[in-house]
């Protein structure tokens, strides 16, 4: 029974030689790719979040594999961070501790020294240049390439009483020569503008005329020519190292691997930089792949029984699949919207703005969406389709949980996922180099998904990262049984053969599943299958299991799909599983079996807590919903998000507190100066009504 030990055959991810994915790569093949803004994805926590489950690290090239922190305002070991950085830390944004690097980096920022930062989605990666630049005299200079999130971001900023503002083409000129005016005169903290704007002359000159603090290159990836998210303009920033040499720069980014890491030093010309590289678990995420059968009724299962109320993300491939899953979940009282390029852009805008506004939608998109969504109580990511690389999948599920509590990457996985990607791949444009490196990324994929062994040390491995099996994944939860499959492989193997040799014909699974059952039907029947020696030797398994079987040999390329009809035919690696010389090994697929959210919580590693309020009974809980109804009230008022207000766990923070003097609402992790003074008086009354209440 203990077989689960078995090595799998799929080899271990390629990490070295995968250069990501499509350089501006539309969604699905004939899909033209939205404005840029759009297509990105960005990785920042809210400002005043300073993040969860960051591990912690050690500088050049080197990462350790410390335990990671736990949720918001938990404190964490590293306890690096100047008193004066602590202090805006607390006041400001409102938490006694940094966690991970954070400490460390705004140290070496603040005192002039450039840096590198790879840190995980929900790592609070942020803070590290705004409290520099709070630190430092001059303004900080952020540049983004998230047009369409500047405002969002510079709005948060004030929210905490931070001097911010952007420059982008949505000012109009009155506007853009206030806030150059502004900078001018010393008066911003921090000033956000995209690349293209800051390489223009007339840009350089502004700078050369104010005070900057330093530069923060946000999504430093973007210069990464083969990476996934390449942006011609990121690569003249290396003037920044020429034009301002004196000035401290930090190029910050949530893409890991070691390829993408060492191009964006050199073309950056960070050659001067500390590198910071924290540990990319994400240990509140629990990561779970389930064989498809019948998706749609699956995610709609999922959704129901473990998440039901609550935000998340569906990801499908196509614009029609996100049409459609978002009339069914919607049809099952689910409240759904759809996202994807092909929606008008008004459209798009609205439903995002509900997403991030309301509580508990959920958003069914194609990879268009996500791009620099602060939203931190995202607590799942499904997929309904495969992605095309390990970087894609985990930048997408590192949307959910940046809260730090718990959350779940879920995702449903077929036979048909990897014959369209091989199709895709083998179809589309580009050159041999291209589709070799597409092709690698798909196989990491697929050793993912076919995986034995925990999933969380499969992905942090991709990320050079090696780490012991997690207890927070359905693997580590629920070990695959695994079965020697040689002779099975073998016998589809033959079947495919003696079709092609004795009868000149190649089909898809289904019709090469009933060969191998024996099963009759009228293709069989005018073809004399029941004559070949293969008719029927497969009878030991069910349609479901050979389809199984079938799957994992495509994914190790033992059985591959040929053709515009998608026929079977045999792979690179069968010559050495027909001979014998290969041992396959293949897993079964588990039962579905749902891991509550009680025994999630208490096998989370990392210290993951099940939901913000789960904890919570009778008073506290009543509590706890009338802080929620006035925080919604608040941010309607507003016209901000409700997360922005106060997230879930600084809520919860109050409702543990129970302050009845505003001095001690400072004392709950997410309180600063600013929010203390501007919501302080309603929150307590708010506590003041409860109590009488009770
Ligand atoms: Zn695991």
């Amino acid at each position: 029974m203990d077989e689960a030990a078995h090595p799998h055959p799929t080899p271990a991810p390629p990490f070295e030689q995968a250069p990501p994915t499509a350089v501006g790569e539309p969604e699905v093949p004939g899909e033209s790719v939205m404005s840029d803004a759009d297509t990105m994805s960005t990785d920042d926590p809210a400002p005043g979040d300073p993040g969860a489950g960051a591990g912690e690290s050690a500088g050049a090239w080197v990462t350790v594999d410390d335990p990671p922190g736990g949720g918001p305002g938990e404190s964490d070991s590293a306890p690096a961070g100047s008193p004066e950085a602590l202090r805006i830390l607390s006041e400001v944004f409102g938490y006694d501790s940094f966690r991970g690097d954070q400490g460390a980096i705004i140290d070496h920022v603040a005192g002039g020294g450039d840096a590198v930062v790879l840190m995980p989605t929900g790592g609070g990666k942020s803070l590290c240049y705004q409290i520099p630049s709070l630190l430092r005299p001059g303004t900080g200079i952020v540049v983004s390439p998230l047009i369409a999130l500047m405002a969002d971001q510079v709005a948060a900023l004030e929210s905490l009483g931070i001097r911010a503002a952007f420059l982008n083409s949505s000012l109009d000129v009155d506007e853009a020569r206030a806030v150059e005016a502004a900078f001018e005169a010393g008066e911003l903290d921090l000033l956000y503008m995209a690349p293209e704007r800051l390489v223009l002359e007339r840009t350089r000159a502004l700078l050369r005329r104010g005070h900057v603090s330093l530069f923060a290159i946000d999504e430093a990836h973007c210069v990464s020519q083969w990476g996934h998210d390449f942006r011609r303009d990121y690569l003249g920033l290396s003037l920044l190292a020429e034009e301002f040499p004196q000035i401290p720069r930090i190029a910050l980014t949530a893409t890991a691997t070691r390829a993408t890491h060492e191009e964006l030093t050199e073309r950056l010309r960070m050659g001067r930089a500390r590198h910071f590289v924290s540990s990319f678990d994400r240990p509140n995420i629990q990561y779970r792949i389930v064989p498809k059968d019948q998706a749609r009724k699956q995610l709609m299962d999922f959704i129901a029984g473990e998440h039901s109320g609550e935000a998340g993300i569906v990801y499908c491939l196509s614009r029609k699949s996100v049409d459609a899953v978002a009339q069914a979940l919607d049809a099952r009282g689910i409240p759904a919207l759809p996202y994807h390029a092909g929606m008008d852009a008004a459209d798009r805008a609205a439903n995002q703005a509900r997403f991030l506004h309301e509580d508990g939608i959920v958003m069914v998109a194609t990879i268009a969406f996500g791009m620099g969504i602060d939203k931190p109580d995202v607590r799942f990511v499904a997929h309904l389709d495969l992605p095309k690389s390990i970087e894609g999948y985990y930048q997408e599920t590192g949307r959910a949980g940046r809260d730090g509590l718990a959350a779940t990457a879920w995702m449903a996985y077929g036979l048909g996922d990897v014959v369209n990607q091989r199709r895709l791949i083998d179809s589309g444009e580009g050159s041999a180099e291209f589709q070799r490196s597409q092709r690698a990324h798909l196989d990491a994929m697929l050793a993912l998904c076919e995986t034995v062994d925990c999933r969380r040390v499969q992905l942090l491995r991709y990320f050079g990262q090696e780490s012991e099996p997690c207890g927070n994944c359905d693997t580590c939860l629920n070990p695959p049984r695994t079965w020697e499959a040689t002779i099975a492989a073998q016998k589809l193997l033959s079947a495919l053969i003696r079709l092609d040799r004795e009868r000149g014909q190649q089909f898809g699974s289904g019709q090469v599943i009933d060969v191998l059952l024996g099963r009759d039907n009228p293709r069989s029947a005018q073809s004399r299958h029941e004559e070949l020696s293969v008719w029927g030797v497969g009878a030991e398994l069910s349609e479901k299991q050979w389809r199984t079987v079938i799957r994992q040999l495509m994914a190790a390329d033992i059985v591959a799909a040929a053709g515009e009809y998608n026929v079977l035919v045999p792979g690179p690696r069968a010559t050495g599983v027909l001979r014998g010389e290969e041992i396959v090994h293949l897993r079964d697929d588990p039962e579905p079996a749902r891991a509550s959210r009680r025994s999630r919580s208490a096998s989370g590693a990392g210290g993951a807590r099940a939901s913000a309020a789960d904890g919570l009974e009778g008073a506290d809980r009543e509590l706890f919903e009338a802080l929620r109804d006035w925080r919604t009230e608040t941010a309607r008022e507003k016209k901000i998000p409700p997360y922005m207000v106060f997230s879930d766990a600084t809520l919860v923070g109050i409702v543990e507190a129970r302050p009845t003097l505003i001095g001690a609402l400072g004392t709950v992790s997410g309180v600063g100066l600013k929010k203390r003074a501007e919501y302080g008086e309603a929150i307590l009354t708010v506590v003041a009504e409860a109590a009488a209440g009770e």
